[in-house]
């Protein structure tokens, strides 16, 4: 299906980043962002590109109360020939209609959450930077926006997407990859079984800043989720998948459990190590077994993978106070070799064997 969306541009364009260097996550928005709206009997209505502005919600929006919301982190790269391109998007939308299903909200058809993401992109797309380690990063989320205090799926929604030109989340200061330090989280959790650990929701992340303030208190970036039930099996990393190379093999916690969000980066690893013959495992992880090959040396790598951190190096975890290394603390040789072939697929430098780029246009 075409979808032909009404532009309103701004007038109060917003200012620019001065050095592309210096992006830090998040912390400039476009011009323009994409709105639409859900009501019983009508469906998704009204899709259009509007200028970024705060919007008016009602204090009694169910979302407000009881976080009835989904939200996706995806981004969109400018390659060498000049072509915007997206990374798997089709796989974010399965992931978000699973988040919806499980919030009780509306799916958002394939073809026109793609056509939202290129009109705004496309309106935008001079704000997409070219530096090294950056891109434009994109935020789709979705709210119920009923005002009502009754816990019951609202009647009414919004859709909206907007975007950031972004640096790496744990950037290094020359856009390149540095070890961080980690904090073993062993009285908070993320996740339990039957919760909503595998969907991407906000109620999820609202619940474990308390733990990741705590790290700080620790000199660490983020913290390392234990599993609900023991504390024992290791689980993510803040709001990346975890990986541990341990001797030959590198293994990451398995999705069954309901309780790992299913990183589209996790996945792509997992097919590019298999594609170079690494071993790979989704098993559970002991923390003990980790500390253990830390202190006999075999503990080569651990990193992070998302669409945010995108391959993150771990230097170091602090598990009750004690530090433990992570073989010589410094960028693992896998995370390294993933982190230039991911990103140099995402951004067009390296040549996509896999199928997973999606092209949306050159829009200059
Ligand atoms: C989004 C997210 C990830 C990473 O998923 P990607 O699709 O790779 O970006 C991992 N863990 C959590 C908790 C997340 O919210």
């Amino acid at each position: 299906m075409e979808y032909d969306f009404p532009i309103t541009r701004t007038t109060h364009p917003r200012p620019r980043p001065e050095d592309e260097s210096k992006l830090g996550f998040a912390r400039y928005f476009t011009d323009h962002m994409f709105a639409m709206e859900w009501d019983e009997g009508i469906g998704w209505h009204d899709g259009r590109v509007v200028p970024n502005e705060p919007i008016l919600i009602d204090p009694a929006s169910c979302v407000l109360h009881y976080a009835q919301m989904a939200f996706e982190g995806m981004k969109a790269y400018r390659t060498p020939s000049g072509e915007i391109q997206l990374f798997r998007p089709d796989m974010n939308v399965k992931r978000l209609a699973r988040t919806n299903e499980r919030m009780c909200m509306p799916s958002i058809p394939g073809d026109l959450y793609i056509a939202a993401i290129k009109a705004v992109i496309k309106e935008d797309a001079d704000w997409i930077p070219v530096s090294p380690g950056t891109a434009l990063y994109i935020r789709p989320f979705i709210f119920g926006d009923e005002p009502s205090f009754s816990v019951l799926p609202a009647k009414h929604y919004r859709f909206l997407i907007i975007l950031s030109p972004t640096g790496s989340y744990y950037a290094a200061n020359d856009g390149g990859l540095s070890a961080t330090r980690i904090y073993v989280q062993d009285e908070y959790i993320r996740a339990a079984r039957g919760g909503t650990g595998y969907a991407k929701v906000g109620g999820n992340y609202g619940g474990g800043m308390r733990a990741s303030k705590d790290a700080m208190l620790y000199d660490c970036k983020d913290v390392l989720w234990l599993d609900a039930a023991e504390h024992r099996f290791v689980e993510e990393i803040g709001t990346s998948n975890a990986f541990f190379r341990i001797g030959d093999e590198v293994i990451t916690a398995p999705l069954d459990s309901g309780t790992i969000l299913p990183g589209i980066t996790r996945d792509s690893v997992i097919q590019i190590l298999k594609s170079w013959g690494v071993k790979v495992s989704e098993r559970r992880l002991d923390i003990a077994d980790v500390l253990r090959a830390s202190v006999d040396g075999s503990l080569k790598e651990i990193f992070a993978s998302g669409t945010a951190a995108v391959i993150s190096p771990i230097g170091t975890l602090n598990y009750k106070g004690t530090d433990y290394g992570v073989a010589d603390g410094e960028v693992g040789e896998l995370a390294q070799k993933l982190y230039d072939t991911l990103y140099g697929i995402q951004t067009g430098s390296v040549e996509d064997s896999f199928g997973w780029t999606y092209k949306l246009g050159i829009f200059r």
